[in-house]
């Protein structure tokens, strides 16, 4: 923990040599959904954006959790949609894709990383499109799958209030190529457990949530 009460992790990934070789946004939000507001730096196309959100969606799913993604920043099409100029709800959710800094040139290199405070009331997380991609070209694997792979990781460290990391399944530490390769699915789910947890953790935010409508997206 820093000073601020900030909170911040990272998921790293390590590069091993291979011997071998949409949710779409929605237009408007269930009130207990989970908002999520994607602010896309990094010139993702749209198709490949909704297709990394649908593994998102999917993943976040099985612990029986409903998001809605709504985009905004300078890069979104037309009109920003309301909803982007409001201060954050009790436990909305902000992520940001960019491109990292070229100061990480090893083989370990943070896919992301995520702040949030102490009380529940939101987080930001950072998803590196570039290194998604890094690692997708050594897995030679399709980028929109690991994006929303990853989106899905910083999100849990969102929800669950934690910067910690499991040995096995979607928030583990390391990801390597080796394992984009064999896409085990357990590789890239929470843990039952872990499904647990996140939906107790979104009740509890629900719970302290203002009451009212969020404007119209
Ligand atoms: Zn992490």
């Amino acid at each position: 923990m820093t000073p601020l009460g900030i909170a911040r992790t990272a998921t790293v990934i390590v590069a091993v040599v291979l011997m071998t070789s949409t949710r779409a946004p929605a237009s408007a939000v269930i009130d207990d959904s989970l908002l999520v507001r994607i602010y896309d730096n990094a010139g993702v196309l749209a198709s490949e954006l909704a297709a990394a959100l649908r593994t998102t969606h999917d993943i976040l799913r099985r612990a029986d959790l409903s998001v809605d993604w709504v985009r905004c920043g300078a890069r979104r099409d037309g009109p920003g949609p309301a909803v982007c100029d409001q201060p954050l709800s009790s436990g909305d959710v902000v992520v940001r894709l960019t491109e990292g800094s070229d100061q990480e040139n090893g083989e370990r290199r943070a896919l992301g990383y995520s702040l949030f405070d102490g009380k529940g009331v939101s987080g930001f997380a950072t998803v590196y499109v570039d290194r998604v991609d890094w690692l997708a070209r050594r897995a030679q694997y399709p980028r929109a799958p690991l994006l929303g792979r990853a989106i899905a990781h910083e999100i849990g460290h969102l929800l669950l209030r934690s910067n910690a990391h499991t040995q096995t399944g979607l928030m583990r530490e390391v990801w390597t190529a080796e394992q984009v390769v064999r896409n085990r699915r357990e590789d890239w789910t929470f843990s039952p457990d872990q499904n647990g947890d996140l939906r107790n953790a979104r009740y509890a935010a629900m719970s302290n949530a203002k009451k009212g409508r969020r404007p119209p997206t």
